[in-house]
């Protein structure tokens, strides 16, 4: 059958936890810094499944309003 190449390949991450590339990532937070854009922290599927919903963790506590 004829190779469709309709949807590009995803660049592979590197998963924060087990630090394995890998070709399904699934964000897991956003690490947000004080000055500069923050990024992205990415996992594998299987450690996905053990972040929590809310990887507070992961980022800066904001400040209160
Ligand atoms: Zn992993």
């Amino acid at each position: 059958m004829g190779a469709g190449a309709r949807e590009p390949r995803p660049p592979v991450r590197m998963c924060v936890r087990c630090e394995v590339t890998t070709e399904t990532p699934v964000v897991v937070g956003v690490v947000h810094q004080n000055s500069g854009p923050g990024f992205v922290v990415y996992a594998c599927r299987t450690c996905a499944a053990h972040y929590p919903p809310e990887p507070d963790v992961l980022s800066v506590p904001s400040p209160t309003r």
